[in-house]
């Protein structure tokens, strides 16, 4: 099949392979896709798993202007000055999204951020926020998903179901390779899913720890007490966590026997009842671990470039998201400057949303507050916060139409080839020239 595309793709000349191509839409972020294009459109993706290749063949050009003010095309040129006036002449703007979209376009977002004295965050307040407190509190024994495939002997995967949201993840870097230390690939691993509920994971592993909901704390606390040879109460333990002692005694006889431990856990545990301290437990129980044998932890990142953007916003202002610049200098308090709760007290008073759509996931205070206030959208396809935009340019998609980098969800950094040429500016464009306008009028206002 592949060599018959090949040999198509040869033969037709209006047919462009684009080889090692970065697929965006999980935090594998693979950038091993070859990708056969036949003007602009990809026809195939090889390699893509079964939620890339959608994604790669979906790909459009949107049809709309590149710029729309009211809802009436208009110039680039006077959707930038449009926009510009507005962050410039507000109170307490708000820059959200960025987790679609290159570093470099996030890294002029936040500088927008700071001329205009606004809050910036990013979809890591809904999902990963929890894990960004309590790195904050804990800190992080980490590595690269290429230590994970080349040592990590002992695999836990905690509240994720990389099976049906990470598809490539065992095959690319957690079970399935031959590594440096591991030359039996699956073979030299031991699996554990520790989940509230049976997903399409535990067919891949060796040992499932069903735990009741909600009691992931409890959980990690037992082990972080069996770690330390504390005597439990047998009774008690099962009732707590719906598991019985022996097993998260076996559980902690293997962890210590592991030579490289790794610990990946995901929005079920980060997004269910305790959020960041049960994220502050399982870092501080890697970190104990530490006492016996190499042991790291990683979040299964979602997709796009949300790690990007924790680490473009981190450069820039010593946080990874809901970041208040409304004084000249960064301040940090996720409930207080995250998106949704600010929109939904009435506090923000402009908006500049890039690469997301707020609109579709937020309560509806929120969205009936960011509805009535000056929005500005950057977006490659139309949604209903494109709709509600004052200003709403179209962009580039990136990585397919324009290139740059993005982060994989173990924060290395990966460049982009892009497929296609668009007729829409990029999102960098775009901000690259708020920025310069932005910085007119504060210049002009002092
Ligand atoms: S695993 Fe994720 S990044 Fe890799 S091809 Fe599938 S969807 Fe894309």
């Amino acid at each position: 099949m592949s060599i018959a595309v090949k040999k198509d793709a040869a033969a037709d000349s209006s047919l462009k392979i684009v080889r090692d191509a970065t697929c965006t839409f999980c935090g594998c972020v693979c950038d091993d896709i070859d990708l056969t294009v036949k003007g602009q459109q990809i026809v195939e993706a090889k390699q893509a798993c079964e939620l890339g290749t959608p994604w790669f063949l979906n790909q459009r050009i949107d049809a709309r202007p590149s710029c729309l003010i009211a809802g009436q095309p208009a110039s680039v040129a006077d959707g930038i000055e449009r926009a510009a006036q507005i962050l410039a002449g507000a109170k307490y703007p708000l820059i959200y999204g960025l987790s679609d979209t290159t570093c470099e376009a996030q890294r002029v977002a936040v500088a927008i951020g700071d001329w205009i004295g606004g809050i910036v965050d990013t979809p890591t307040s809904v999902c990963h926020g929890p894990t960004g407190v309590a790195f904050q509190g804990v800190g992080e024994v980490t590595c690269s998903l290429g230590e994970i495939a080349n040592r990590g002997d002992l695999i836990i995967f905690w509240g994720s179901n990389p099976a049906e949201s990470h598809p490539r993840h065992f095959s690319k870097y957690s079970l399935l390779p031959q590594g440096m230390f591991l030359p039996n690939g699956r073979a030299d691993r031991t699996c554990v899913v520790v989940d509230v509920q049976k997903t399409a994971s535990v067919d891949a592993a060796d040992l499932f720890l069903q735990i009741k909901p909600g009691r992931d704390f409890e959980a990690l606390w037992i082990l972080r007490a069996l770690a330390q040879g504390l005597e439990l109460d047998a009774a008690e333990t099962e009732s707590e966590t719906g598991v019985p002692l022996s097993a998260w005694q076996d559980l902690m006889t293997r962890m210590k026997a592991a030579r490289f431990g790794v610990l990946l856990f995901g929005m079920g545990l980060t997004m269910t009842s305790g959020k960041h301290i049960n994220t502050e437990a399982v870092l501080a129980l890697v970190r104990d671990m530490n006492a016996y044998t190499r042991f790291v932890a990683k979040p299964m990142r979602g997709g796009g470039n949300v790690t990007g953007a924790d680490n473009v916003v981190t450069w820039q202002t010593g946080y990874p998201f809901g970041v208040n610049l409304s004084r000249g200098y960064p301040r940090f308090n996720p409930g207080e400057y995250t998106t949704a709760e600010t929109l939904a007290r009435g506090e923000v008073d402009a908006a500049m949303i890039v690469a997301s759509d707020p609109m579709t996931v937020l309560d509806p205070a929120a969205c009936e507050q960011l509805a009535a206030i000056p929005l500005i959208s950057l977006h490659s396809q139309q949604s209903p916060t494109t709709r509600a935009a004052t200003v709403a340019f179209t962009t580039a998609t990136y990585g397919i139409n324009t290139p740059g980098t993005v982060y994989r969800m173990d924060d290395v950094p990966i460049p982009l080839r892009p497929a296609f040429d668009s007729p829409h500016p990029s999102d960098l464009e775009i901000l690259s020239g708020i920025e310069r306008r932005v910085k007119q009028l504060k210049a002009a206002a002092r």
